[in-house]
């Protein structure tokens, strides 16, 4: 019985498959000819600096402006861009726009974060490739921090090997919402990482949780003893603020302070400093 139900729900299932296939498919041939025509575009959110309160760095964000459906979050791309071989090029994408982004708006002189599929250290082309895009491009490279997102397992030598090649070109390593997904404490001693960005949903209960709290402080004090520069993400209130500022974090993204803003935006508040 349990064998025809199993064949049943199968049978039934596959035309919603086959539709879903299709339409990633779909989606897929729109993402690349999106590329193509620069539909995708990078806000940046600031970092900011909890004891003067000051923007100290920004992360840029995609966002496709999609001609028929409007704007497209990467919620909605990211994950089936990842699972498709396009991952590669969104990356190398998203590293250009934000060096073309430096270099024609030298006011904005504070470091940017990039996000890069963890995918993308897989691939034997990448180091030359960023290689070939910065000697395009006057920006420093300790400017440029690469915030490694985990969505699969860091596990082959050639991640690892590329990591380090990275790090030795003097990009700034950070390891993008820990604690969440596949990311684990073992990579804390074996990836050379400058900062470790703690996952929002550590932030999201703080303030009402005993148990949150205790392993946000928990998380704080390993990454504290290995020497890493802490980044919260996430803070949306005035009491996660205070709470995250006694345990003595010093930088956070949030939107207490700011949600990420469109290039103009940055450039107003540069004018205004
Ligand atoms: P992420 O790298 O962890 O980026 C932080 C996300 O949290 C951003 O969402 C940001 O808008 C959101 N956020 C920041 N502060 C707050 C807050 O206080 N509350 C809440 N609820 N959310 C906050 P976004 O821009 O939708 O990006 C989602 C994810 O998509 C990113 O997570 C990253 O994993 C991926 N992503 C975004 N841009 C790129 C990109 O250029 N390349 C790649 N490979 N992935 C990207
Ligand atoms: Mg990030
Ligand atoms: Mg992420
Ligand atoms: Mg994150």
């Amino acid at each position: 019985v349990a064998k025809e139900e199993h064949r049943g729900a199968g049978k039934c299932f596959e035309p919603q498959f086959e539709q879903d296939k299709r339409s990633r498919l779909d989606m897929l041939a729109d993402f690349r000819n999106g590329l193509a025509h620069h539909e995708l575009f990078l806000v940046l959110q600031p970092k900011v600096a909890v004891h003067h309160q000051r923007i100290i760095g920004y992360e840029a964000l995609i966002r496709w402006q999609h001609p028929q459906k409007g704007l497209i979050p990467p919620v909605a791309f990211i994950p089936i861009v990842e699972h498709s071989g396009l991952y590669f090029e969104l990356d190398l994408y998203v590293f250009k726009q934000a060096l073309m982004l430096l270099t024609n708006h030298p006011e904005i002189d504070l470091p940017v974060s990039i996000n890069i599929s963890a995918n993308s250290l897989h691939h034997h082309d990448f180091i030359s490739e960023l290689k070939t895009l910065m000697a395009q491009y006057d920006v420093d490279i300790a400017r440029i921090e690469i915030e490694i997102t985990e969505n699969a397992l860091i596990r082959s030598d050639m991640a690892i090997l590329h990591l380090r090649a990275l790090k030795e070109l003097g990009f700034v390593l950070c390891l993008d919402d820990f604690g969440a997904g596949y990311s684990s404490l073992a990579y804390l001693a074996k990836l050379p990482l400058d900062v470790i960005k703690i996952d929002r949903s550590f932030v999201s209960s703080i303030d009402h949780s005993d148990s949150a709290l205790a392993i946000l402080k928990g998380m704080l004090q390993i990454c504290q003893q290995l020497n890493k520069r802490i980044v919260v993400e996430g803070v949306e209130t005035v009491e996660q603020l205070d709470l995250i500022k006694s345990l003595g974090v010093e930088v956070v993204q949030g939107f207490y302070f700011y949600k990420p803003m469109h290039l103009e935006q940055i450039l107003s508040l540069h004018k205004n400093r």
